[in-house]
C-alpha cells in the first residue's frame, strides 16, 4: 500500500505541563493555525485534569483529544488510576501508552503496555503505543533487537482486527527531549523493521495499514524530512507541541 493511503498522524503529547487555564488558551492559539489543516490528523495528549477544557474547546474542529496513559481496569480499587471509559467520557479518542517517561520512571514494562493497550481498544479508543531503544543499546548494535521484542510484547494476543485501530510510535529514547533527534535514515529504518514485524505477525495488508509514527525532538525544522520517509506516517511531538505556531508548522510538513 502507498503511504499516501495510510493515515498520518499529527500528534502532541504535552506531557505534565498547562493547567487547564494554560491548556484552555494553549488550544485556542493551535485552532486557528490548523484550521484548514486537513492533510493529516491532529491530536493533542493532554494531562488527564486538562482533557474536558480541551475537548469542549476543540468539539467538531479538526483537532482530536487523547490521553496520556490509561488503567487496565474499567473500574475497581485502582487508587488514583484512570479508565479508559472515563477518558472517552472526558472527549478523549487516543491514549499514548508505554511511553519511554512511563516505562523509565514508573517501572512500565511491555506486559503492562500490553494490558493498557488492550483495555483502551476494547473500550474504542486508538492506543498510541511507544517502543524505542535506550542510547546504550544502539551503541551496542541491539537496536533491531530491542525494538522488535517490545513490538511482539506489546501486541501479544491482539486480534487482526484489534491490530488495525492502533498507532505506534517509535521513539528512540536518546532523542526524547534531547534536541538529538534520530536522522531520518535512522527513523526510516526502524518504522520498516517494525512494519516488517507487523507483517510477520499478522500479514502484508494489516502491516502496510498500520500507522507507523517518529518521536523524538521532532520540531519545525526538521519534520519534512522525517515525514518525507515511505514508512514514518506522523508523529508524536513532545516539546514543539507546546508551541502553537511551531506545532502548526510541524503539521503543514506533514499536508
Ligand atoms: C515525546 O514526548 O514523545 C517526545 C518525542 O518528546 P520530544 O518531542 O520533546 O522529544
Amino acid at each position: 500500500m502507498e503511504k499516501s493511503k495510510r493515515k498520518t498522524v499529527i500528534a502532541g503529547n504535552w506531557k505534565m505541563n498547562m493547567t487547564p487555564s494554560q491548556a484552555y488558551k494553549l488550544i485556542n492559539e493551535i485552532m486557528p493555525l490548523a484550521e484548514n489543516l486537513s492533510g493529516c490528523e491532529i491530536v493533542v495528549c493532554v494531562p488527564f485534569v486538562d482533557l474536558d477544557t480541551v475537548s469542549a474547546v476543540a468539539e467538531g474542529s479538526n483537532i482530536k483529544v487523547g490521553a496520556q496513559n490509561v488503567h487496565f481496569k474499567q473500574t475497581g480499587a485502582f487508587t488514583g488510576e484512570i479508565s479508559a471509559d472515563m477518558l472517552l467520557e472526558c472527549g478523549a479518542s487516543y491514549v499514548v501508552v508505554g511511553h519511554s517517561e512511563r516505562r523509565q520512571y514508573f517501572g512500565e514494562t511491555d506486559e503492562i503496555i500490553n494490558l493498557r493497550a488492550k483495555a483502551a481498544l476494547e473500550s474504542g479508543l486508538t492506543p498510541i503505543i511507544c517502543v524505542g531503544e535506550l542510547l546504550a543499546e544502539r551503541d551496542a548494535g541491539i537496536t533491531a533487537e530491542v525494538v522488535s521484542r517490545q513490538t511482539k510484547l506489546v501486541l501479544a494476543g491482539f486480534t487482526a482486527e484489534q491490530v488495525k485501530n492502533i498507532i505506534i510510535a517509535y521513539e528512540p529514547v536518546w532523542a526524547i527531549g534531547t534536541g538529538r533527534t534520530a536522522s531520518a535514515e535512522q527513523a526510516e529504518e526502524v518504522c520498516a523493521l517494525i512494519r516488517n514485524i507487523i507483517a510477520g505477525l499478522y500479514n502484508l495488508k494489516i502491516a502496510e495499514a498500520i500507522t507507523i509514527q517518529y518521536g523524538g525532538s521532532m520540531k519545525a525544522g526538521n519534520a519534512a524530512e522525517l515525514l518525507a520517509k515511505p514508512n514514518v506516517d506522523g508523529g508524536l511531538i513532545g516539546g514543539a507541541s507546546l508551541d502553537a505556531a511551531e506545532f502548526a508548522a510541524i503539521i503543514r510538513a506533514a499536508q
